[in-house]
């Protein structure tokens, strides 16, 4: 159940700040942007629940406080910005499907949206794509794919703004810069390695059942790209509802929970047709 690109969808660039890093359950947003394809941009403060400190770390990365959000940053509570984020979303996509791209997405902005965004609707039957994965999977070999260094890399200088990092309004204009350049064939692979927003939901709560990072691809090509592998539930007669694990870049398969049903678990994945690894000539 890859997501499809359908005809004329609606891609925005979208990132969080939070109150700090790690596990998306017991964090806040603080600053919500997204930037549309067309240039269209979405930016808003977040106050934390009650009770929720600012990270020393974070605050030194983000500059913000909670002295600043209650001041001068104009904070609002997560459920006002929410509603006006699915407003500017609709307004954006008219009715088209939407395609959410986010760098490390899948480690953080996407169980982070999962938690914050899933009763809102937002992302329903959106296609979720990470920038980090795309980038590593498409453009091997570059030194580092950090957004900034990514910006300083692939964008000539002459064109690139002078941007205040960690800044989640400049990191989507940024974000949204480094894509448009790449061309159209990066983003239509890119959007192959994208995932649904059911799958992403799947794949932040099995992350919330581990205590470690997503498992890592065991082919030595995805594992030196970093590629993780990605929970699936299996809807086949055979095995329905049992969890697998699948790589989008090479043909990974292993079940990632017990039979459903004990008799028929020697069933393997159904061998899938893919397109040959392609990399992109410059
Ligand atoms: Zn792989």
């Amino acid at each position: 159940m890859s997501a499809k690109r359908k005809a004329g969808t609606c891609r925005i660039f979208l990132d969080f700040e939070t109150t700090a890093l790690g596990d998306a359950r017991v964090i806040d947003i603080v600053q919500i942007s997204a930037t549309s394809a067309e240039g269209a941009s979405f930016e808003q403060y977040v106050l934390p629940v009650p009770g929720r400190k600012m990270s020393p770390g974070a605050s030194a990365v983000t500059g913000i406080t909670l002295e600043r959000l209650r001041g001068e940053l104009c904070a609002l509570d997560w459920k006002t910005v929410a509603a006006q984020f699915r407003e500017w979303c609709a307004e954006q996509s008219q009715g088209r499907g939407l395609e959410v791209v986010a760098h490390n997405g899948t480690a953080f902005d996407f169980p982070l949206a999962v938690r914050a965004l899933s009763s809102c609707g937002v992302l329903e039957g959106a296609t979720l794509i990470d920038s980090l994965t795309a980038f590593r999977a498409l453009r091997p070999g570059l030194e580092s794919y950090a957004l900034s260094n990514l910006y300083m890399q692939l964008i000539p200088e002459a064109e690139r703004e002078a941007l205040v990092w960690h800044d989640a309004s400049a990191d989507t204009r940024a974000l949204a810069a480094l894509w448009n350049v790449q061309g159209n064939t990066f983003a239509e692979l890119a959007v192959g390695h994208g995932h649904s927003f059911e799958e992403v939901c799947v794949h932040a709560r099995q992350l919330w059942r581990s205590t470690g990072p997503p498992p890592q691809c065991p082919s030595k090509a995805c594992a030196v790209l970093g590629l993780c592998l990605w929970t699936r539930v299996s809807n086949s007669k055979r095995n329905p509802g049992r969890l697998y694990s699948t790589c989008k870049e090479c043909n990974h398969f292993s079940w990632a929970s017990p039979p459903t049903n004990g008799e028929r678990s020697a069933e393997k994945a159904a061998p899938r047709l893919r397109p040959p690894r392609v990399q992109i000539a410059d």
